[in-house]
């Protein structure tokens, strides 16, 4: 059929050119446009998405937009000349969670759910308090660690928060409450939904944007993660240039109970926690913080509050009791008030010791509540 070599190659070619304008390509070939969110970038990743003629200081100004005037859309970045604008609103997408649902509660805490990108949705906690707000975010979309005490472990884990994700939930609730100019009084508790050391490069990116002062501008101080004690990842954090604060939730006295209520400590065993603890580098305005889950008749006796006590001596921190807050499919019980206030009053004898008030109780958003499910039963 073809006469040389060479004839054989000009047909394969014209045969692959037909293919390539084929006007419905497979669905493997096609190129699908997903505009890059900006909120959740650095300086330097802002740089990337201009064209690169552009001088360095338009970065800059769309940086600032997003982060200190924290703008809704990027029409709104007026300091820009119009082509750029329109370059931008070509490549990029703001990127800011949308509201899903709002809940209030008698106390004033807010609950909200967020729409992200994909279709799925997000939880951050804002309890308002005198002089200073609560903001409770998440790292994941459900959690991979599984406490049994906690309704979002129910969910298991669906994906880890971009950085932009995590910053998002920051911006949203500034904005719902009236306080864009005023993100500075935020306390920030990365509690909600998830293990933040399972996300740990998004969580740390995260953190520098909260903590820029060109931009968010809020103190490390002001923010803190909280883990169920992925040792390695404590050694990582502890090595970060910006970190927040950290808490440990102990939640136990024993290796033998702590395995029980929180299985993955099967992997990370108490002594070894301990160990990373007293090696944590704190910096001199920070101590660590302790959490304990008090489960009635399981971890709350005097025997525990004494075992807790010789666990955490010599180490630079406080403890924060928690009394189980109930939820459905959870098999504990909260222990009685007196109870609470006795393991207390043992541990406060050689380290501050504070019982943390639930707060949302009414609308599912206190510690270990959050899962998107038990909603239907709550009236907005
Ligand atoms: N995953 C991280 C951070 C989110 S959980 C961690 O476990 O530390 C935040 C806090 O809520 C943890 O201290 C956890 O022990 C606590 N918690 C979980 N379920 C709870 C519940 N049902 N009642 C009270 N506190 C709970
Ligand atoms: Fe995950 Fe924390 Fe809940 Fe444990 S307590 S399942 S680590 S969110």
């Amino acid at each position: 059929m073809f006469e040389s070599f060479g004839q054989l190659l000009i047909a394969l070619l014209i045969a692959l050119m037909e293919e390539s304008h084929s006007p419905t390509p497979p669905p493997h070939a096609k190129i699908i446009f997903m505009p890059q969110p900006i909120v959740g970038m650095e300086l330097s990743d802002m740089r990337q998405i201009l064209p690169p003629d552009q001088p360095a200081y338009r970065a800059q100004q769309i940086y600032r937009a997003v982060y200190q005037q924290k703008v809704a859309d990027l029409v709104e970045i007026t300091t820009l000349p119009a082509p750029i604008r329109e370059h931008l609103a070509s490549e990029a997408e703001l990127g800011l969670p949308t509201l899903a649902q709002r809940y209030l509660s008698t106390d004033g805490t807010r609950r909200y759910l967020l729409n992200l990108a994909d279709g799925r949705t997000v939880e951050t906690v804002l309890m308002p308090m005198d002089g200073r707000d609560t903001l409770c975010i998440s790292s994941q979309v459900g959690c991979p660690v599984n406490c049994q005490f906690c309704m979002t472990a129910l969910l298991g884990l669906e994906r880890s928060l971009t950085a932009g994700e995590i910053v998002g939930q920051v911006l949203y609730a500034a904005r719902d409450a009236g306080l864009l100019a005023d993100t500075k009084r935020f306390n920030i508790v990365m509690m909600g939904m998830g293990e933040p050391l399972l996300n740990l490069p998004n969580v740390l990116k995260a953190t520098r944007i909260l903590c820029d002062q060109k931009g968010i501008n809020i103190a490390e101080r002001r923010i803190t993660v909280s883990t169920s004690g992925i040792i390695p990842k404590i050694y990582e954090l502890a090595e970060a240039e910006v970190r927040p604060k950290l808490a440990i939730s102990l939640n136990a006295s024993t290796e033998e109970m702590r395995q029980e209520i929180m299985p993955i400590t099967r992997k990370y065993h108490l002594k070894d926690l301990m160990e990373a603890c007293r090696a944590y580098p704190l910096r001199n305005w920070e101590t660590l913080m302790f959490e304990y889950v008090l489960l009635k008749g399981v971890n709350d006796t005097d025997d525990d509050a004494r075992r807790v006590v010789k666990l955490l001596a010599n180490i630079n921190c406080k403890v924060n009791l928690i009394a189980l807050n109930p939820g459905p499919g959870i098999a504990y019980e909260t222990p009685d008030p007196e109870r609470v206030l006795a393991f207390q009053e043992i541990v406060m004898r050689s380290m501050p010791c504070f019982i943390r008030r639930p707060r949302g109780l009414d609308i599912f958003a206190a510690c270990g509540q959050l899962k998107r499910n038990n909603l239907e039963t709550i009236t907005a």
